[in-house]
This record gives structure tokens, sequence and C-alpha cells, in this order.
């Protein structure tokens, strides 16, 4: 085989190689992606969860200063008829005392009432956001995800396909080469590279200048004197 010829099929393997490492990443990104996106899910699931224990949280005190006031009033209601036909002067100046401070008791706690159902009416609210918000986001999260594990078997096919197709281009190399080829295909990610200003794009080494011209004018078969990857020039297709 002529060297051009041999070369020019490396130059294939070598965008095809590209092709199927793209692929990979775009499967391992959408792997990625598909964490992040359960991970946020959690998040929204454990803000609307607070959110309802907070709403919870509040009604129990709410029922405990309803409890209190109606106790309170009872108590009220008792001294209050105790004044009446009460002649003693002292008795009387003392149970309108106690009277006075049960009322400033009493209105303390309706006061108190008020503002946490003020706080109970917005941490309802809160909660009913943060469960929509939780439910919107899980279907929008299915949704990417299903979208995801549809595009990673699509990659998954289209890497196979590439396989088959450098499989295909390994077999038509000289012998030597082809099992050379296969070795650097065992152990690392490319066989066959191009270089950047006589840098191997496999290893990032710098090579000789003489021989990085060499591999732009594909005229010979140069191999990385570092990582042995195939050293070829940029598709001319
Ligand atoms: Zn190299």
């Amino acid at each position: 085989m002529d060297p051009k010829t041999l070369i020019n099929i490396l130059v294939e393997i070598s965008e095809l190689e590209q092709l199927q490492l793209r692929a990979s990443e775009q499967m391992n990104h959408n792997e990625e992606l598909k964490f992040s996106l359960e991970e946020l899910q959690a998040e929204y699931e454990a803000d609307a969860a607070k959110a309802a224990r907070d709403n919870e949280g509040t009604k129990v005190t709410v029922r405990s200063l309803e409890n209190e006031i109606r106790q309170v009033s009872e108590l009220l209601k008792v001294k209050n008829d105790l004044l009446v036909g009460l002649i003693d002067n002292r008795q009387v100046r003392a149970i309108k005392e106690e009277i006075s401070s049960l009322k400033m008791r009493l209105d303390r706690l309706e006061d108190d009432t008020i503002e946490l159902l003020n706080k109970q009416d917005k941490l309802k609210t809160e909660a009913r956001e943060s469960v929509g918000e939780s439910i919107s986001h899980g279907k929008k999260t299915k949704d990417r995800q299903e979208a995801m594990v549809r595009d990673s078997a699509e990659l998954g096919r289209k890497n196979d396909n590439i396989k088959g197709e450098i499989k295909r281009l390994v077999g038509m190399l000289p012998s030597v080469e082809g099992r050379a080829v296969q070795q650097l295909m065992k152990k690392l990610d490319q066989a066959v590279v191009h270089h950047q200003d006589g840098a191997c794009l496999g290893c990032f080494n710098q090579m000789p200048r003489q021989q990085a011209i060499v591999v732009d004018q594909g005229r010979e078969v140069v191999r990385c004197p570092s990582c042995r990857r195939f050293l070829v020039h940029k598709s001319w297709n």
C-alpha cells in the first residue's frame, strides 16, 4: 500500500475517532445533567416539605392560643359573675384588678393570634406555591431526562456505527499498522490524532518541527515520539 492511501485511511479513522469522542462526551454530559436535575428536584421537594411543616407548626400554635383564649374568657366570666352582689370594697377592688389583668392577657393573646393567623396565611400560600413549583419542576425534569435518555440512546447507536466503520478501515490497513492502531485503541481514547503547531493533540508533547511539516504534507506515516499515536493532517475533504 502506498503511504498516501495508508495516510488517507488514517485520516478517516482520526475523523471517526473524533466523532466517537464527541458523542461519548455528550453522553457523559447528559448523565451529569441528569444527575444535577435530580439534585435540584430533591431541593425543590425539600423546600416544599419544609414549607408544609412550617404551615403545620403555625396551625398547632394557633390552636393552643385559641384554647388559652377560651380558658381566660371563661375565667373572666367567672370573675365578672363573682363581682355581682359583692359588697366588700376590698374584695371588689381585688376582683376588679384580677379582671383588668385578665383582660390585658386576653388582649395580648388575641393580638398574638391575629399576628399568627396573618403569618399562617403567608405560610399557607408559600407552602402551596412551593408544592406547585416542585410539581412543575418535576414535570420539566422528567421531560428533559427523557429527552436526554433518547439523545444518549441515539448517540450510542451512532457510536456503534462509527465503531463498525473504524473496524472496517482498520481492516484495510497493512497488518503492521493495523495491529499498531488496534493496540493504541485498547489503551488510549484515540489512535490517530492531529497536531497543533507541532504539539501532538494526543499527549500534547512537542515534536520536532521537521516532523510536523512531514505530517502536514501527508507523504509519510508519522508516529508521535512520545505517545506513539499516529499523526495525520486534518481532512482535506
Ligand atoms: Zn503524542
